[in-house]
């Protein structure tokens, strides 16, 4: 299947498996967040310690519906409190207690970065790679210095509701996308 020449796409790599999901509704997207929510859980589960941590990036337009995407996702791997949007703070943290243990989440909204080493400045570089899952609204404003994420998922509106492009680039994302 070709690559979608989509110019939302902001990674030119090759990916590994790529999966559509028609989302016509919310409800749809809150059950897209369920079933990922499940899949990280599987091959956190799978892989125990050697689980390395996952980077997704999320792209899409103001009011695509990547915030609603993280909450979802938040909420089912069993996040009760708020999850704010974090358009200001830069990331918000949590720390979750799930069946498998501890598992720590950042999502990051750089919306308002003027500069991409704004995100060397913030000392981000630090939350990657440490066993976390990490959610990037608007990783484009980082200007590449992210790497290439395990998961790269693009939302566009198609009618009243969202298509979902997702896109693995690492044997983990792979794994994970095959169980969405
Ligand atoms: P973003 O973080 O991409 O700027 P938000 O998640 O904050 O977007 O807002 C998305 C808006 O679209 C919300 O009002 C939400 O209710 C709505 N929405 C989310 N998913 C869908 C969907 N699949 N179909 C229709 N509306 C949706
Ligand atoms: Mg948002």
């Amino acid at each position: 299947m070709p690559d979608t020449p989509a110019r939302s796409i902001a990674n030119p790599l090759a990916s590994l498996l790529k999966r559509r999901f028609d989302l016509p509704d919310e409800d749809a997207t809150l059950a897209f967040g369920g079933r990922f929510a499940l899949a990280l859980a599987h091959i956190k589960r799978t892989l125990g310690e050697r689980f390395p941590g996952l980077q997704v990036q999320l792209i899409g337009d103001l009011g695509a519906g990547k915030t609603t995407l993280v909450r979802a996702t938040l909420r089912a791997l069993g996040h009760a409190g708020r999850v704010r949007s974090p358009t200001y703070t830069l990331v918000e943290p949590y720390s979750l207690a799930t069946d498998l243990g501890p598992l720590d989440v950042y999502h990051f909204d750089l919306y308002r970065f003027v500069d991409p080493a704004e995100w060397a400045d913030a000392g981000f570089r630090e939350y990657f790679d440490t066993g976390a899952i990490c959610l990037v609204e608007w990783p484009q404003k980082a200007g590449g210095l992210l790497g290439v994420p395990d998961l790269e998922f693009t939302l566009e509106p198609e009618g009243e509701g969202r298509v979902l492009i997702a896109r693995a680039f690492s044997e983990t994302g792979k794994t994970c996308l095959e169980s969405c």
